[in-house]
């Protein structure tokens, strides 16, 4: 319901400390209320008990705590779990725990809904309503850790912005949503296990690169052919590869960090020696690592899984030119939580 109540999560560290002295009380006050929006993800102001009562009701007259709920929570055979989370105002997105032997990665949205439309991905069909704003960002992770530690025994040791939405899109937001997850007065975790996924917005890595962030950086290539990238992801239209291959240039050029290469291989679309040769040139332009990931179809049955052949030859041909390759196995099939799957149908 709205309450026309500013939510408190807006308001910075400073923010806070000088609210409190605005009300005649001690700066410090904000600090300790910052730590129980933060750092201990409180959803009431009653959850604050080292604060007065009178401070908590003075704090309930004047703001709200906007924070996700988990609306619906689907686990997998293989150990993934999915939420669709409701944000304040209703709306749903979803996000995704994926265990491995090693690790346990959140797969986090930015946008609900996309304003991009590849062709491949469920998501694009939402079109895009809104972006998230920092805190709902932060509140995916802070769920999906909670669930790592109940289900695997372990807490989350990676993130990836690969959910709903282009991060780069909502840029200022998660770049909000990543300084909290990162400060010790947030979640504390290592920005270098975060990476930010983005289909290649040219702009925004020249950007990034000039910010100085400490993220890993991946795009969603899917082809290094002009016409054939822009017939599955058509804003290639207006940011083209050449674009692309300079920024990235760019992003090596100031940070010295390898790129991943996100890449699926359909039948029929980019499973040709040209399309491989046309991928190894793009590899070479800055170090890169590549991970061929295993499609999952959506509906229309337009875009299906390359043959194993097909996939073969793109290792062996980016490994005999010594590029690193990894094969990502799709998690979560049979709840619609893999890869391009996320549409809220749970
Ligand atoms: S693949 Fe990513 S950028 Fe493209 S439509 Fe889907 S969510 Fe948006």
């Amino acid at each position: 319901m709205a309450t026309g109540k500013k939510d408190i999560r807006a308001l910075t560290k400073d923010d806070l400390r000088e609210f409190f002295v605005k009300q005649g009380d001690k700066a410090f006050r904000g600090n300790q209320v910052y730590e129980w929006l933060w750092q201990k993800s409180a959803h009431t102001f009653k959850d604050m008990t080292n604060v007065s009562k009178e401070t908590r009701q003075m704090l309930e007259d004047n703001f709200v705590i906007n924070h996700i709920e988990v609306d619906t929570m689907q686990r997998s055979k293989d150990g993934t779990v999915k939420n669709a989370v409701r944000l304040h105002d209703g709306l749903i997105v979803e996000s995704v725990l994926i265990p491995t032997a090693t690790r346990t990665t959140a797969c986090v949205s930015s946008q609900v809904g996309c304003s991009l439309d590849c062709k491949f991905c469920a998501t694009a069909r939402l079109k895009r309503m809104r972006n998230l704003n920092p805190d709902e960002i932060y509140d995916q992770v802070v769920s999906i850790d909670k669930e790592s530690r109940l289900y695997h025994n372990r807490p989350l040791s990676n993130i990836v912005f690969m959910g709903m939405g282009e991060p780069l899109m909502n840029y200022n937001n998660v770049i909000k949503a990543i300084d909290k997850i990162t400060s010790p007065e947030g979640l504390g975790m290592s920005a270098k296990r975060i990476t930010v996924s983005t289909s290649g917005v040219p702009k925004m890595i020249k950007k990034m690169a000039d910010d100085e962030v400490k993220f890993n950086l991946a795009v969603s290539l899917h082809s290094a052919i002009d016409d054939v990238r822009t017939s599955i992801m058509p804003f290639n239209e207006t940011f083209p590869l050449v674009d692309l291959k300079e920024a990235l240039e760019y992003w090596y050029d100031k940070t010295q960090r390898t790129i991943s290469y996100e890449y699926v291989v359909w039948k029929g679309i980019n499973d040709t020696q040209k399309d491989i040769d046309a991928f190894v040139k793009f590899c070479k332009y800055v170090p890169c690592k590549v991970n061929i990931i295993e499609y999952n179809p959506i509906d229309d049955g337009q875009f299906q899984q390359a043959t194993n052949v097909a996939l073969e030859n793109y290792i062996n041909t980016l490994e005999k030119n010594r590029i690193v390759v990894n094969v990502r196995r799709s998690r979560g099939k049979d709840i619609d939580a893999a890869c391009g799957q996320l549409a809220n149908k749970s």
